[in-house]
């Protein structure tokens, strides 16, 4: 069975320090996994965790070798110190702020990022040598955004999968990041990103064609999958008896006292501030609710250790003893807080016996504890969720009531109608969430994600790109054949440059063709988007004595016969009145772009414009010239930084069909390469052929018909000097 390594910041595992060993820890994603049926899912599941070097070899061993049953368990040693830069430096005081929109707690600093670097390249390191060919490796949050791009550098060919936990925040937030370029280009190289939300997955995507420029048109596969829980394991604990002991104990002294309910870690994000100053708004606003309601508040203590959290924890305390002092009298506590972790059981009483959970948060990438007061309820009068608008959450609870906690008086009018929510409503919108978690347990969540992130096929299968020496292995049977090889210019033979007219051959690319060119068995054609003077500039006036297909071959030049022929002799070029009309007004919009007129195409360029004004007005473009041009013999062509509309019949596909059909006598084998969406049409005609062997090669990293690619414009001349000595002398 193909393994699937989990790896995580943590192991799953915690060590009880009662009896002194490692227990399973209670985390969403290890209980997710333990609910799985590894059978069904076809995978083996192992986990690999960071440890830091000060744990004693006793445990390290004991970690390794856990009892059958549990999930085998990896620990990647990192030394202490290292780990604490990582973890607080730059986890805690950049990426966790940032991410969740605290701009004002960032802390940048270059000690943590470094430490980040090393800690991810150790863990990266790990997982190459530790996987073999056909497991998947999963990544999980923040803490490891680097790990995908450094495993693929090692090892390419494993299948990688990213999960982020937390929010993916506006391209607006993220930009500010000083190293987002390395992070994105890393999780580019994943072949699958998951996040909760869909607007995470959205922000991810702004940000990548904000900061890299263009979306990739490789194939990650980005999906939304909110976690979420176990819900057997909730269910069950709600009526368990030491559940139902904790219901009894608590009942008796909450008489009639109504409970609303927080149950949050202690952090910044959570806004429990924002939440005590609603409540405070509604006691205030509401004095006829006063000696009836409570909020009981657990908060769960977090990093203690640092200076802000320590201060947020005064600041929330201060807050509930001025409520407690303004409002309360000896009958009466408005606020009880704990400062304090909960039971299982404990907490599961306190959700069923509060009749609103609270849940504020500033930004949240999901919240769980939301969830889990769902599954809680008592079917037959169950309470009401009153949810962040900021929270993951809030799209898998839909029957749950919004508040934006920014609102305090919103939220304090809210919570009043939560506590008068007509009991027929609760039970119908509360039985509709649950039914949804029951179908929707964190194992199907897992499940959803891992039948997407396949065992890689087999190699043979594969598209191939052009191995490190320059030989693809049908190169081996290009000897003494005789060869028809049709060759794009821009973006393959030569490198895309700020202007067209400023591209150039190199002076190796140069002999090359002309070497390629003289042998006696090879015919090789230029077929290219430019005009005919251009083209007799580059190649002609160079003593490249070759055939030339110039306006994605709607002319063609002979060599022998010294002169161009206009293929498309009927062709009707109206059209061109229209187009140059619609485009001139774009160029005027648009600074630093031109239109450049070739006779059979018109092609606006935009590559020096601000990119993303351009962008956004090249799609407008287009559809307005798609929409404009329906009924003309016209092809609208989205490429690289231009749009170009050609005539119908100007296309590399017909060219290359007539090209052969001309042949008196077929060529054994044909190659064709390029870049660009119009040499997809070039792929495609060829490939349709049963009377020739073609090898169609894409130079960049786009989608493609063609099944063998060649990774950027300066590995073509690699490519050529293989070429020419495999057709031998
Ligand atoms: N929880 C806990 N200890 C407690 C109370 C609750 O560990 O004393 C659990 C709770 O059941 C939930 C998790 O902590 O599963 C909190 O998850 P959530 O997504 O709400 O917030 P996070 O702390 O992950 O930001």
């Amino acid at each position: 069975m193909p393994r699937c390594l989990l790896v995580s910041n943590r192991l799953p595992v915690a060590f009880d320090s009662k009896r002194n060993e490692f227990t399973p820890s209670a985390g969403g994603l290890a209980s997710a996994i333990r609910g799985l049926d590894a059978v069904k899912v076809g995978f083996a599941f192992e986990w690999l965790g960071i440890v830091t070097d000060d744990l004693a070899p006793e445990s390290i061993a004991e970690l390794r070798a856990l009892p059958p049953g549990q999930i085998p368990c990896h620990p990647i040693i990192v030394p202490k110190r290292t780990y604490d830069d990582y973890y607080n430096l730059y986890c805690n005081n950049v990426l966790w702020p940032l991410f969740h929109y605290e701009r004002s707690m960032v802390r940048h600093n270059q000690d943590g990022w470094r430490a980040y670097c090393e800690v991810n390249a150790l863990v990266a390191e790990a997982i190459a040598s530790y996987a073999s060919e056909g497991d998947v490796v999963w990544v999980h949050d923040f803490q490891l955004l680097l790990v995908p791009g450094l495993v693929k550098e090692r090892r390419p060919l494993l299948s990688v999968g990213f999960f982020l936990h937390i929010p993916f925040p506006s391209s607006e937030i993220f930009r500010e990041l000083p190293q987002r370029k390395e992070i994105l280009q890393s999780l580019l190289r994943c072949d699958q990103i998951g996040f909760h939300d869909l607007s995470y997955l959205n922000h991810f995507r702004s940000s990548v064609q904000r900061i890299l420029g263009e979306l990739p048109a490789e194939e990650v596969n980005w999906g939304v999958y909110p976690i979420s829980i176990d819900v057997d394991h909730f269910t069950s604990l709600a009526r368990s008896e030491e559940t139902l002991h904790f219901i009894e104990k608590y009942k008796a002294n909450k008489k009639q006292m109504r409970w609303i309910l927080g149950v949050d870690r202690l952090d910044y994000i959570k806004g429990l501030l924002l939440k005590l100053s609603a409540y405070k708004a509604f006691l205030k606003k509401f004095p006829a609710e006063h000696e009836k309601v409570q909020l009981v508040q657990v908060v769960i203590p977090s990093r203690i250790d640092v200076p802000e959290y320590k201060g947020l924890k005064a600041k929330i305390e201060q807050l509930v003893s001025s409520i407690n002092g303004e409002f309360g009298s000896p009958a009466w506590t408005p606020v009880q807080y704990l400062y304090h972790s909960v039971s299982d059981p404990e907490l599961s009483a306190l959700y069923q016996l509060s009749e609103v959970l609270h849940v504020g948060s500033r930004r949240d990438g999901m919240n769980l504890v939301s969830l889990e007061y769902v599954v809680s309820q008592d079917a037959r009068d169950p309470g009401v969720v009153l949810l962040s608008e900021f929270a993951g959450a809030h799209s898998t609870l839909s029957y749950a009531m919004s508040i934006n906690p920014w609102n305090i008086h919103d939220t304090a009018t809210r919570l009043l109608e939560a506590l008068h929510h007509p009991e027929v409503k609760r039970r119908g919108e509360m039985e509709a969430m649950r039914d949804f978690l029951r179908g929707y347990t964190s194992s199907d969540w897992a499940r959803m994600i891992l039948r997407e992130l396949k065992v890689p096929p087999p190699e043979s299968s594969r598209i191939q790109l052009l191995p490190p020496n320059g030989h693809f292995p049908w190169m081996d049977k290009l000897k003494n054949k005789r060869v028809l090889f049709f060759c794009d210019l821009d973006g393959t033979l030569a490198p895309i440059t700020l202007y067209p007219k400023d591209v150039r051959l190199q002076e190796r690319t140069v002999e090359l063709i002309q070497s390629i060119s003289k042998k006696d068995k090879c015919e090789f054609v230029i077929v290219s988007g430019r005009d005919k003077e251009f083209l007799e500039e580059q190649f002609i006036d160079n003593d490249m004595d070759l055939p030339l297909a110039a306006c994605h071959g709607a002319y063609s030049y002979s060599p022998t016969e010294q002169r161009w022929k206009n293929l498309i002799p009927n062709d009707s070029t109206r059209w061109k009145d229209k187009v140059l009309e619609i485009l001139t007004l774009y160029t005027r919009r648009t600074p630093e772009s031109f239109i450049e007129d070739k006779g059979h195409a018109i092609t606006w360029h935009y590559r020096n414009s601000p990119r993303e004004f351009a962008e956004f007005l090249a799609s407008k473009l287009f559809f307005e010239l798609e929409e404009s041009l329906a009924n003309q013999p016209v092809q609208v062509n989205r490429g690289k930084k231009v749009i170009e509309v050609k005539s119908m019949h100007a296309n590399k596909g017909y060219f290359v069909q007539n090209w052969l059909q001309a042949k008196e006598m077929r060529p054994d084998v044909v190659v064709a390469i390029g870049d660009d969406t119009t040499d997809e049409d070039m792929f495609a005609a060829l490939q349709g052929r049963g009377d020739v062997e073609p090898y169609c090669i894409k130079v960049g990293k786009e989608k493609s018909q063609a099944p063998f690619f060649i990774k950027d414009q300066a590995s073509v001349n690699l490519f050529l000097e293989n070429f020419l000595r495999s057709m031998g002398p």
